[in-house]
């Protein structure tokens, strides 16, 4: 599976550019968590954050984090000051892959597309010397989000709605950038059914047979041809293997009618 590790910027004692109550690291933060929940909603892939609180971490920590972890693509996520205004995307200036100058070409065009309606510059595709895009083993990208010190650009930060357009646009682009696998909607969950019955009393004298036994419980009430029926489930799994085992251990205590099924 592909992992992804995207690196709030700053953090800690470090809160990154200031103006007045607006700190860079809270927006960095709120970007990747947006940019996480996309990614994790909709692809097959693992995501590693730097950070997921608000600490300090060195420059080196975040990149051995993501080289110990072979992750393969690195995300650094920042927010621009000195009164510019605009959207930017950087990768190293040194020597890189192909796939990463590609990476940056997918995201970065990505990411405006879904912006510049807002009103937003295109500041370009840059490269520079930076600790991050310099200690990845693996391609990797820094993404400038526009100016914390420009009026227009911090108006935008503080928009909920816009800040949602940004973080799934990133997450987007990393998707298409790293040939992500979609989610498959329905994936079967297997459902250890401990026991089906037609009043509710008796599915709890089950369910407390269970429980007595130390197996989680509970009863759901179903409707099995035109007719209510009160389930006793005792584990969903993604991993059928794991529905089989929770099945021997049901069946062991003597519960001879449990099967699985699926949902
Ligand atoms: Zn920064």
């Amino acid at each position: 599976m592909t992992t992804i590790v995207l690196d709030p910027g700053h953090g800690g004692s470090d809160s990154g550019a200031v103006n007045g109550s607006s700190f860079e690291k809270v927006f960095n933060m709120d970007i990747a968590l947006r940019a996480r929940e996309y990614l994790l909603r909709n692809y097959d892939v693992d995501v590693i954050m730097t950070r997921t609180a608000d600490s300090s971490l060195s420059l080196p920590t975040r990149t051995n984090q993501a080289n110990q972890a072979k992750a393969d693509y690195y995300c650094s996520i920042h927010i621009n000051a000195g009164g510019g205004t605009g959207w930017e995307s950087y990768i190293y200036n040194g020597a890189v892959s192909e796939k990463s100058v590609k990476a940056q070409e997918t995201i970065h065009n990505y990411v405006m597309s879904q912006i510049r309606p807002y009103g937003i510059k295109d500041r370009g595709m840059k490269r520079a010397n930076f600790h991050v895009l310099r200690e990845t083993n693996m391609p990797s990208i820094l993404l400038e989000n526009l100016f914390i010190d420009t009026t227009f650009d911090l108006h935008l930060l503080q928009n909920k709605m816009f800040l949602d357009t940004l973080g799934n646009a990133i997450g987007e682009g990393l998707a298409r950038a790293l040939a992500l696998p979609k989610l498959t909607v329905d994936v079967p969950l297997y459902v250890v059914i401990a026991g089906s019955f037609s009043t509710l009393e008796n599915a709890h004298q089950r369910r407390l047979f269970l429980r007595n036994h130390g197996i989680e419980a509970f009863a759901v009430a179903t409707e099995v041809n035109g007719v209510t029926k009160y389930r006793v489930q005792s584990g969903a799994f993604r991993n059928r293997d794991l529905a089989v085992v929770r099945l021997d251990v049901v069946k062991k205590i003597g519960i001879n009618d449990a099967f699985i099924t699926t949902r």
